[in-house]
């Protein structure tokens, strides 16, 4: 049965993309068999594995909204090994389409169940609020990757972030663990080494030993529609997140 991975953080342009993509393709490299799906109405996540947000009809909004199968949206990338579900921007609305819902909480879930044997990886990229899309991103997961960027304010929002995650394993999936804390666009300067030492103060062996480096060939590679490894294979964005990947292949 696939690992489901959350990718999750309601504050935005902290590297939720950035590393559902990497993570997804450094699995994918590694011979696993990954099913990256991009929960996010921005769709970065679908670009960065070079497919169109808007060029397909049925998307995860279908999925979520009209209870299509998930196997029916998955398409192939350019890439062994890895899959795609995509978004869409009309999953903007399905937050309020599902409202009256009462399994509004677990169509991912269910959506999951059946093809969860056909991939070792499941990467989920969550959009950046504690929304119902989110919300069924924690729902269907079996662990979560929050990334904090190496910012002042990084620590912002976490508590919320991390009550929710309680309130989700409390009521609503007994399976869901916190992954790893992953820090972020590190810079060798004194804020970035101040907040890094912070977090692991503050979080301890929650924080994942491997750190993401700002690198410019990671900003660069989305608009070619390439993971990092496929985009630049020896940059140290692509050296840190196959070492990401294999941490978060070792916490079993
Ligand atoms: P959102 O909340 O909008 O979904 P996000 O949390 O998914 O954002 P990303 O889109 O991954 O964040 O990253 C935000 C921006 O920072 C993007 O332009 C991305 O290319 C860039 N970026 C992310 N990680 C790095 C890095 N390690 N080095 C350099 N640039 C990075
Ligand atoms: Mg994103």
């Amino acid at each position: 049965m696939a690992r489901i991975i959350a990718v999750a953080n309601q504050k935005g342009g902290v590297g939720k993309t950035t590393t559902a993509v990497n993570l997804a393709a450094c699995f994918a490299e590694a011979g696993k068999k990954v099913l990256l799906l991009d929960l996010d109405p921005q769709g970065n996540a679908s670009q960065g594995v070079g497919v169109d947000k808007n060029k397909y009809d049925t998307t995860i909004y279908d999925v979520l909204v009209d209870h299509v199968p998930l196997d029916q949206v998955v398409l192939a990338t350019n890439y062994d090994n890895l899959s795609l579900v995509p978004s869409h921007r009309d999953l903007v609305g399905a937050e309020i389409e599902l409202v009256g819902e009462n399994d509004r909480e677990f169509r991912l879930r269910n959506a999951i169940v059946p093809v969860q044997d056909a991939y070792d990886y499941i990467v989920l990229d969550c959009p950046p609020a504690l929304g119902l899309l989110t919300l069924n991103g924690l729902v269907a997961a079996t662990g979560v990757i929050i990334p904090l960027q190496c910012e002042y304010y990084a620590l912002e929002g976490l508590s919320e972030l991390l009550h929710t995650i309680i309130l989700v394993r409390d009521n609503l999936n007994a399976d869901l663990a916190v992954k790893g804390v992953l820090l972020t666009m590190y810079q060798h300067t004194n804020l970035s080494r101040q907040v890094m030492e912070d977090v692991r103060n503050h979080l301890g062996t929650k924080v994942f030993e491997t750190w993401i480096p700002r690198n410019v060939s990671l900003s660069e590679a989305p608009s070619y529609g390439m993971p990092i490894i496929h985009y630049d294979n020896k940059c140290a964005g692509a050296r840190y997140y196959r070492m990401l990947a294999q941490e978060v292949d070792n916490r079993a």
